[in-house]
C-alpha cells in the first residue's frame, strides 16, 4: 500500500485576488494548517507543487495566451487587446501579483500528482481544480485548467481509461469541453442547475464521453446520496477505470456564500470513500469554495478519510486555533458558528429526494451506458 501523498504549495498563503475577490479567502492553507495540527501530515506524505514549464502548459494553452499571462504579471496590468482577447482582468479573472506563478503552480501539482500516481495510489491536491479554464482565455477565476493538465499527462503516460468527476456547484464546462467525444476520459458533473456557466444539462454528454448532473437548489446530503448510488458510482463501476479524478470544489457546501446547495460535508466524505475503492489511482483536487471555514474543514476532512484517520468529534485545540484565526468579512463570518472553529465534520443535512433528483439518475443510463 503506497502513502497518500498531500500536494500543497506555500504560494496560496501569500497570494490573493484582492481583497474584495471571493477568492481573497485563504483555502489550501487553511487545510494543510489544519492537516498539520492534526498530526495528520508527516514531513514524508507532504509535496510542494513544482511550478509547470511553459513547455507543459502548451499541452492544452495556447502560446499567445501563456504569453499574454506571463506578460501581464511582468507588468501587473493587461493592454485592452489582452483583456478583450484572453479575459485576463475581466470578468472576475483579476490580475494579481502572482497571476501566472499561482496558476502554473497549480498546473506543476496536479501534473505531478499524475505521475506520483502512475503505479497505483493515492494523492490529495487542494490547490488543483481550475475547471473552467480555456486552452486560450482565463474563465470562472481560471486562469490555466490543471485538471485537464492532469488528465493529459494520464494519458500520455500511458492510460486510456480514466473517470474525472467533479462535484463542485458549477459545470465542469472546461474539463468536459476538452475531452469531448474522446472515449479514453469520461466526463462527470453534478452541479447547480440554472448557475453559471449555464451549460452541462441533463441531456448534454459531450458526444457519449459525459454525464451530467444539474441539480436544484437547496440539493440536501440525501439527494447527492441518491445520485452516487444509482447513477454516478454505477457508472463508474460499469467502466472499471484505470485511475480517477475527483474535483471536490466545496462550494456546493451550505455555508457557500455563492452557490444555493445545502451540502454538508459528508457529502464529499462519502464520495472520496466510494472513489477510493472504484480505481487503482485516485487523486482528488480542490476547486470552489468561498468560506473559508467551510473549505479548510472539507479539504482536510478529505485529507483524514484518505488516509483512514479517525475526524475528532471535536478538534484538539491546535487544529481550533487554525480556524479562529481565520477572519471572513463576509456577512457570515461576523457571527461564525461556534462548530466552525470545533469541529471538522459537519453535521448531516438530509432531507426529501426530489422527484427531480430520481430522474436525473434515471436519465445518466436512458440510452446505455457510455462507452
Ligand atoms: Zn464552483
Amino acid at each position: 500500500m503506497i502513502r497518500a501523498r498531500y500536494i500543497g504549495s506555500e504560494i496560496y498563503r501569500r497570494s490573493s485576488y484582492g481583497p474584495k475577490h471571493p477568492l481573497a479567502v485563504p483555502r489550501v492553507s487553511t487545510c494543510t494548517d489544519l492537516c498539520r495540527a492534526l498530526g495528520w501530515l508527516p514531513e514524508a506524505a507532504y509535496v510542494e507543487a513544482p511550478m509547470a514549464s511553459v513547455a507543459d502548459l502548451l499541452r492544452f494553452h495556447t502560446a499567445d495566451y501563456v504569453e499574454a499571462l506571463q506578460r501581464a504579471e511582468a507588468m501587473q496590468s493587461v493592454s485592452d487587446a489582452d483583456r478583450a482577447r484572453f479575459r485576463i482582468g475581466a470578468d472576475g479573472n483579476p490580475v494579481y501579483r502572482e497571476v501566472f506563478r499561482r496558476p502554473a503552480i497549480s498546473a506543476g501539482g496536479v501534473m505531478l500528482a499524475a505521475e506520483l500516481t502512475l503505479d497505483g495510489g493515492v494523492v490529495h491536491c487542494p490547490g488543483g481544480g481550475t475547471h473552467h479554464g480555456r486552452p486560450d482565455r482565463a474563465a470562472g477565476f481560471c486562469f490555466l485548467n490543471d485538471p485537464v493538465l492532469g488528465l493529459l499527462r494520464w494519458l500520455d503516460l500511458g492510460l486510456d481509461n480514466i473517470v474525472y468527476l467533479d462535484i463542485d456547484a458549477h459545470h465542469g464546462d472546461g474539463v468536459q469541453d476538452a475531452f469531448h467525444d474522446d472515449g479514453r476520459v469520461l466526463t462527470i458533473s453534478v452541479h447547480e442547475a440554472g448557475r453559471w456557466p449555464f451549460t452541462g444539462s441533463a441531456g448534454d454528454r459531450a458526444g457519449g464521453a459525459a454525464r451530467n448532473f444539474p441539480v436544484p437548489q437547496g440539493c440536501n446530503d440525501s439527494e447527492f446520496r441518491w445520485l452516487m448510488d444509482h447513477a454516478v458510482v454505477r457508472l463508474i463501476e460499469a467502466r472499471q477505470p484505470q485511475a480517477i479524478m475527483l474535483q471536490a470544489g466545496a462550494d456546493a457546501l451550505e455555508e457557500d456564500p455563492l452557490a444555493k446547495l445545502s451540502l454538508s460535508n459528508n457529502a464529499h466524505l462519502a464520495v472520496v470513500a466510494a472513489m477510493k475503492r472504484l480505481a487503482p489511482r485516485l487523486v482528488v483536487l480542490g476547486g470552489g469554495g468561498y468560506n473559508p471555514f467551510a473549505v479548510g474543514r472539507c479539504w482536510a476532512a478529505i485529507w483524514g478519510v484518505l488516509n483512514d484517520a479517525a475526524i475528532p468529534d471535536r478538534l484538539p485545540p491546535p487544529a481550533e486555533r487554525v480556524l479562529r484565526a481565520l477572519s471572513y468579512s463576509r456577512a457570515a463570518g461576523r457571527n461564525p458558528p461556534e462548530h466552525w472553529f470545533t469541529t471538522l465534520r459537519d453535521a448531516p443535512r438530509e432531507g426529501p429526494v426530489r422527484p427531480l433528483v430520481r430522474e436525473l439518475a434515471e436519465r445518466a443510463f436512458e440510452e446505455g451506458l457510455p462507452a
